[in-house]
Order: C-alpha cells, then sequence, then structure tokens
C-alpha cells in the first residue's frame, strides 16, 4: 500500500487548486514533533516547578535576603538547570511577590516591612470577609456546605482531651483546607484566585504563625478562639447572614496578627522559628 494517504485538492477563490500531498510518513513525523515538543514543555515545566521550590525554599530561610539580585547564569549552574526554565521560575515567583523586576532588568529578591505583613494579613481577612459575604447572599453550591462543616470537623478533632492539647501538624492541614473551601464557597472565581495570591505570600498564610509553637499558651488558645471562629463562620453562612459571615471573617484574620504580635515581642527564638520573617526587613 502506498504511503500516500491523501491527495488534497483545495478549491482557491480564484476558482484554481492548490495541491497538498500528505504522506503517512510525513504525518507521523509531524505528530512525533508535536510529542517530542510536548515532552521538552513538560520537562521544562518540571525543571522551573523544581526550581520554584528550590528558590523559595532560600528566601524563607534567608539565604536569598531581600534586596539580592539574581544573576541568571551563577544561579542555573548552582541549580544546575538551563536558563529558560530558571527564567521561567523566577516569572511565577515575581507572579507569587517573592521576587520583584530590577530596574535593569532580571530579578530582585523582594523586600518586605512588618507594615507590608500587617497588610497582608488584612487584605486576606478584607477578601475573605467577602467570600463569607458572597456565599452567604448568592447561596452555595450543592455540596459546598457539606464540604466545609467536615472540615470543621476534621479541626475538631485535633484537639485532645486535656485542656491545650493540639495536634498542631493536623491541624495546620486542615485550617489551610477551610480557608481554601471558603473562598471557593464565594462561587466566584476573581475572590479565590486573589484569595489564593495572597495567601501564597508566607507570612500571609492562614497557618503562617502557628504550627509547631505548642510551648506557646497564647498560640495554644488561639487555636481554641479559631477554631470557634470557625464554626461562626460556617453558621452564618448558612444562615445566609452575610454581614455577620463578613465581620467574622476578618476578625477571623485579626487572629494571625495577634499571633504575629506575640511573635514580635517574645522576639528570639520565637522569631526564628517563624520562617518566613527572615523575609521581613526590621
Ligand atoms: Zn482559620
Amino acid at each position: 500500500m502506498s504511503d500516500n494517504i491523501t491527495d488534497w485538492n483545495w478549491p482557491l477563490p480564484d476558482g484554481g487548486t492548490t495541491e497538498f500531498s500528505f504522506s503517512l510518513h510525513r504525518l507521523q513525523g509531524i505528530e512525533h514533533q508535536r510529542i517530542e515538543a510536548n515532552m521538552q514543555e513538560t520537562a521544562s515545566n518540571t525543571h522551573a516547578t523544581r526550581t520554584v521550590i528550590e528558590l523559595r525554599k532560600k528566601i524563607f530561610s534567608g539565604e536569598l535576603t531581600g534586596g539580592t539580585r539574581l544573576l541568571e547564569v551563577p544561579l542555573a549552574e548552582e541549580l544546575e538547570i538551563s536558563r529558560t526554565p530558571l527564567r521561567d521560575a523566577m516569572s511565577r515567583l515575581a507572579e507569587e511577590g517573592l521576587l520583584e523586576r530590577g530596574r535593569h532588568g532580571g530579578f530582585v529578591v523582594r523586600k518586605f516591612t512588618y507594615a507590608d505583613v500587617i497588610d497582608a494579613i488584612e487584605l486576606r481577612g478584607v477578601l475573605e470577609g467577602t467570600a463569607a459575604r458572597l456565599a452567604a447572599e448568592r447561596g452555595m453550591r450543592p455540596d459546598g456546605l457539606s464540604c466545609i462543616q467536615a472540615v470543621v470537623a476534621r479541626l475538631e478533632n485535633c484537639f485532645g482531651e486535656q485542656p491545650g492539647e493540639v495536634d498542631f501538624e493536623a491541624y495546620s492541614k486542615y485550617n489551610a483546607e477551610f480557608h481554601q473551601e471558603l473562598a471557593a464557597l464565594s462561587g466566584s472565581d476573581m475572590i479565590e484566585r486573589e484569595v489564593e495570591r495572597v495567601t501564597r505570600l508566607p507570612f500571609a498564610s492562614p497557618s503562617a504563625f502557628m504550627p509547631d509553637k505548642a510551648d506557646i499558651a497564647a498560640f495554644r488558645r488561639s487555636l481554641h478562639v479559631a477554631q470557634e471562629q470557625h464554626k461562626a463562620i460556617v453558621s452564618a453562612i448558612s444562615a445566609r447572614e452575610g454581614s455577620r459571615a463578613e465581620a467574622l471573617a476578618r476578625e477571623h484574620a485579626r487572629t494571625a496578627r495577634r499571633n504575629l504580635e506575640v511573635v514580635m515581642t517574645e522576639g528570639g527564638m520565637l522569631k526564628e522559628r517563624v520562617p518566613s520573617l527572615a523575609l521581613v526587613v526590621p
């Protein structure tokens, strides 16, 4: 059988024709090229994602401090990747707000002040408040309420019989889930995206100032208060009380701010145990 699977005569507007001859080999070749291009793209994406994680770690640990200019060539060598995925990774971190574009091109690690941290937490409160209000006023997707209630129940199980007994790791995980569900309940892609964006700043995330702080009584107490707030937010949403749901969600974000204040006033060891504070310039 011939490899020529078709000869196409395409009529042109002036009545003439143009001939396209496709051979099976050529089609296979095109398909092969397409698969290879896809594979290269996927590999480059994987490298970029790995680099995002690596760079984020360096920034949070303080190895790359605010104001540091990232030089492509030495950084690519150090991370053993080519410059395209590196540039890709840096663009993503700029989008997250951890890097900014330098005046003469390239990227610089962003500096944050204490006021920036406060503002980021405040902004999360505003966005989550709006999400809670919209969920209450516009109504939720059918399984929305049961999903978030299940998360609240899982959070409840993180508390032990003894007062002050908390599984911090599990609490931190389910707390993040609660906040994702809350943003999704708004039914607004735009709100959900913006909540996700502000939450990516490490000190603005709902769990920024609480995991692994079992030895600080104020933190332990704050988790009980926070869990009561989770329940109150869900009950206000299910009762379609928009203003109350909004106020509660904003107040809930304030808990993170109070925990930050504890960290800042206690200082010393405690400050070192909140890695994201390495980003904050005094
Ligand atoms: Zn929470």
